[in-house]
């Protein structure tokens, strides 16, 4: 995927997670304070304007503007997580004019040990780790395996998925999700879905930008 690629993708996370933007509150004001889906729209919308400004073909500019965008947009214990996923893809693509899996997979499995690092958190805590690792490890396999990239991406966005599903059976062992009754047992985590939609969101522009 190009940098232009990787604007339309910018563009289309604004768009769904202004969509999500109410159910994603939803999620977190079981668990949380309902802050999330507004905080994740703001962050997207401001991370699409300033990827959507940058001028060079790199792939790893794009990423970076829109991570540091996030950042100042999103808020809450999720804005600066959230936003290590675009930071990371951007540095493992610095410098790289078209995006494959090997970048892919590098800027999403460091990602997933930043979060993890960062929230000093670890799979089965009911975070948006549960949907990110279950990606990583597929986008993993699927290098080793030289996979193509479309199948790659539809499997890792299945794997987000069903990861951010799981979480739904799990008590909370990190954020505010912690302090509500039985730690969250029977809510999905509001912050795994947004890792889902994420991933779903790649694929889907992936595949109209190779139908193209
Ligand atoms: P806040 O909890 O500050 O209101 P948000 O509502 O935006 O922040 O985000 C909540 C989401 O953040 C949770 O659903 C969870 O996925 C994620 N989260 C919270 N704490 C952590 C953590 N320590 N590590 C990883 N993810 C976390
Ligand atoms: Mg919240």
């Amino acid at each position: 995927m190009t940098a232009e690629d990787i604007k339309a993708f910018g563009a289309s996370l604004a768009e769904i997670f202004d969509r999500e933007r109410h159910h994603l509150g939803q999620l977190d004001a079981a668990l949380g304070d309902g802050d999330h889906g507004a905080g994740m729209a703001r962050g997207f919308s401001r991370a699409a304007q300033a990827m959507e400004a940058v001028e060079s073909g790199d792939v790893g500019s794009v990423f970076q503007a829109g991570g540091q965008s996030f950042m100042a947009g999103a808020g809450g214990a999720s804005g600066p997580l959230f936003a290590t996923v675009l930071l990371e893809l951007g540095k493992a693509s610095r410098g790289v004019e078209q995006l494959g899996l090997a970048e892919l997979e590098a800027g999403v499995r460091a990602a997933a040990a930043t979060i993890g690092r960062l929230g000093k958190t670890e799979a089965g805590d009911k975070t948006m780790l549960d949907a990110l690792l279950p990606a990583a490890e597929v986008l993993g396999c699927a290098e080793r395996s030289g996979e193509r990239l479309a199948v790659a991406l539809q499997a890792a966005a299945e794997a987000a998925r069903s990861g951010a599903e799981a979480t739904t059976s799990m008590p909370a062992k990190k954020g505010r999700a912690r302090y509500v009754e039985a730690a969250g047992v029977g809510h999905p985590d509001p912050g795994a879905t947004s890792m889902a939609l994420f991933f779903e969101a790649l694929y889907d522009v992936y595949k109209e930008v190779e139908g193209s």
